[in-house]
């Protein structure tokens, strides 16, 4: 979601790999950036010039990203040959090590990467050379309710679902607002059954006041949709980090690591299979 702390998180773990002697590559994919706090090795800024893109085709912000990752996706190859070279030792210069990691950051409106052709050939074409892992980060202090978090956990669900790659939660601004009450609506059903019955605001779309989220047409929708996440939420790596603070980015590399070994064993052959 706009605001949850993505590019702040992406400049904490670019930092935390030059910290380690592990600089990444880093591509930025949002064309709508007007600055970013982290060097970027490709930027689609280079080779799109977003504001042109609108006023050329005259288009709204959401058809400009979308035009715009379209024209990149075009140079998808060159940007894969790269990545390999990178990826790879270089036997003209052995003093320089490959690559262990590639941090890619998405558009602010994350649904136009995901819903698009464009968004899929950038995803599937990273995928088909690398173990390839999405994080997907949520705004913890403002999910505290039954509500926004179903809705944010949902969302996470259909990007999962559309990318079918694996997913690590990562609940950021743990810094303002601690996220045990998510983990434990994560792993204890009871938890958030107790939780949507004590929210009022599930009251306001059905059933009589004080029957909980229990009655009416919103509760009976609210009570299966959490018994489907039950299912999503087994797949899932969950970590609690502070962008802000740096608090966390271990135990982030420590899903990273386990995500990949996921991807290579269950995510690989199936994508080996389609192709
Ligand atoms: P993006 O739109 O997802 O890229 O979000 P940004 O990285 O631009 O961050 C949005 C706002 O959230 C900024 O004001 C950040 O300073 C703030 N923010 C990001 N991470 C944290 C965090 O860990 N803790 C707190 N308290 N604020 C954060
Ligand atoms: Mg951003």
């Amino acid at each position: 979601m706009a605001g949850s702390g993505k590019t702040t998180f992406m400049q904490r773990i670019n930092a935390h790999l030059h910290g380690k002697k592990e600089p990444p590559y880093v591509i930025n994919l949002d064309p709508a950036v007007t600055h970013s706090p982290f060097q970027s090795n490709i930027d689609i800024r280079d080779s799109v010039n977003y504001k042109k893109v609108m006023e050329e085709y005259n288009l709204g912000p959401n058809g400009g990203i979308m035009t715009s990752l379209n024209l990149f996706t075009t140079k998808v190859d060159q940007v894969l040959g790269l990545l390999e070279k990178r990826a790879a030792p270089d036997p003209a210069n052995p003093a320089r090590k490959p690559i262990k990691h590639i941090l890619v950051d998405t558009p602010g409106q994350i649904e136009v990467f995901v819903w698009s052709a464009s968004g899929s050939i950038l995803l599937d074409s990273l995928a088909s050379s690398f173990p390839t892992v999405i994080a997907y980060i949520v705004d913890t202090p403002r999910t505290s309710s039954t509500s926004t978090f179903m809705s944010n956990m949902l969302y996470a669900c259909s990007i999962l679902y559309k990318t079918k790659l694996p997913m690590i939660v990562v609940f950021n601004k743990t810094d303002a607002k601690d996220a045990t009450f998510a983990k434990e609506w994560m792993t204890d059903y009871e938890a958030f059954q107790e939780a949507l019955n004590n929210d009022e605001s599930s009251n306001a779309f059905g059933g009589q006041e004080g029957e909980g989220a229990g009655s009416g047409y919103m509760g009976s929708l609210l009570n299966s949709m959490s018994l489907m996440l039950e299912e999503f939420y087994s797949h899932l790596s969950v970590v609690s980090v502070s962008a802000m603070q740096g608090t966390g980015i271990d135990d982030f590399f420590e899903a990273v690591k386990e995500k990949a070994e996921e991807f290579k064993r269950d995510y690989q052959p199936e994508l080996d299979r389609r192709r």
